[in-house]
């Protein structure tokens, strides 16, 4: 087992902290952070991935969906050759709209300094290794996501082909545009035996492991999410002539509903979270009573029990509050996705590796989505989260230090040099 000073985990996080930098000048727009799946930025940004790989000794390749897959062959395994297991390490270089730098390109980062760290020392492994660059992950452009992964896992559903971007443009018509062929998106998936894990180095999106004061975390699960589109019905009127009592004033019901949620969601001491961040409030004068109006409630759990719960009850209790206030209400689930667990194995791989560094291997939830998702149908995966300040994503003040980059790669290279593909089962 290798053992890192503290200036060698240094160098790391200044060399992935200038790396992060640098993919982050690849934008559509001047003054913010903008790189949409299979547009000219998501094009420069993956050959710059590739330069990258390349430059580690990587073999490289790209699939119909754009994904950059730089391969380190194992041991006994000639170039070109495809008979060993392989460990997949990835995450996706598209970003959200004004994005921060951090969140996806470090995964993939971290994963080609990790074979860096090995083709340096001319070390093979009994495994194969493939660094993933994904380009659809945030769902920015197409009202669909996980385009890539789910190519790479074999689930991709030839459906989302027709689906179109704001300016009409189908996925299918892009793939063309980015100078691939729809027809070989097949040929992107990953053979079952081949697969051994798919792991991801990601920012925790959260403020856990900054207030526990820990630079990395073991995600435990990727946690399971429902939508509920929740709809009131009551009657528009007067605001100066309507009696209090005789109004039935559906926005009053909705603020009722959402404090249910929010108490539902404590009484579960953290079990599971319920937001409401949208309402439609219509018809939306000040000198008229709501008619009609709807919220939407985003609710999220590593616990598909303790969601399901929180669910009934919720809906039990805003029916309660409808029929008390004489109100129409209609309830209707617009997203359900289950929780992705990681692998037991994975995530005991990640922890040793972290406390061969010295820190304390937090386990944790991932409240986010992520490519994860999708491979879990092919492979077991597994998370290393990154303390990011303030818990901050989605946004250009995302930060991580680069003291915190260099012990996420130290415990990536740590992780790999304890990888068993044989304990996966
Ligand atoms: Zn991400």
């Amino acid at each position: 087992m290798v053992t890192f000073s503290q200036s060698d985990i240094d160098a790391l996080g200044a060399r992935a902290e200038a790396m992060v930098k640098s993919l982050g000048t690849i934008s559509a727009e001047p003054d913010r952070l903008v790189r949409l799946f299979l547009t000219p930025e998501h094009r420069r940004a993956a050959d710059r991935v590739a330069d990258w790989m390349r430059e580690v000794g990587l073999e490289i390749s790209e699939d119909a969906l754009g994904t950059v897959r730089g391969r380190y062959r194992a041991a006994g395994e000639d170039a070109g050759q495809n008979t060993a297991k392989r460990l997949l390490i990835g995450s996706h270089i598209d970003t959200v709209i004004d994005a921060g730098m951090y969140d996806g390109p470090f995964g993939v980062i971290a994963g080609i300094l990790a074979v860096e760290h090995f083709a340096k020392g001319g070390r093979r492994l009994p495994f194969g290794i493939d660094v993933l660059a994904f380009g659809d992950e945030e769902g920015s452009r197409f009202p669909a996501t996980l385009a890539s992964s789910s190519a790479c896992a074999g689930i991709f559903k030839p459906e989302n082909l027709q689906l179109a971007d704001r300016n009409g443009v189908t996925l299918a018509d892009a793939i063309t545009a980015y100078g691939k062929s729809p027809a070989d998106i097949s040929a992107a998936a990953y053979a079952r035996e081949e697969a051994a894990a798919y792991v991801e180095v990601h920012i925790e999106q959260g403020p856990v492991l900054e207030t526990r004061n820990q630079p990395l975390g073991v995600v435990t699960a990727i946690i399971g999410q429902t939508y509920l589109n929740i709809e009131f019905l009551g009657e528009a009127g007067h605001a100066g002539t309507v009696p209090m009592l005789l109004r039935r004033d559906a926005l009053a019901g909705a603020a009722e509903a959402m404090l249910l949620g929010e108490t539902l969601a404590r009484d579960t001491k953290g079990e599971v979270v319920a937001t409401v961040g949208r309402i439609a409030v219509a018809p939306g004068a000040t000198n008229v009573i709501p008619a009609n109006v709807v919220v939407i409630f985003d609710i999220r759990s590593g616990s598909e029990a303790g969601r399901a719960r929180l669910v009934d009850a919720l809906k039990s209790g805003v029916r309660a509050i409808a029929d008390k206030r004489h109100l129409g209400l209609t309830i209707t689930s617009t997203r359900e996705v289950a929780t992705t667990p990681c692998h037991p194995a994975v995530q005991d791989g990640f922890a040793s590796a972290i406390g061969a560094l010295g820190a304390e291997p937090l386990r944790l939830g991932s409240g986010a989505g992520h490519d994860g998702q999708a491979m879990a149908r092919l492979c077991p995966i597994g998370m290393l989260f990154v303390r990011c300040r303030g818990g901050i994503s989605h946004n250009p003040m995302e930060y991580t230090s680069p003291r915190d980059l260099g012990v996420a790669v130290a415990a990536l290279i740590g992780f790999i040099e304890r990888f068993d593909p044989g304990t996966l089962g």
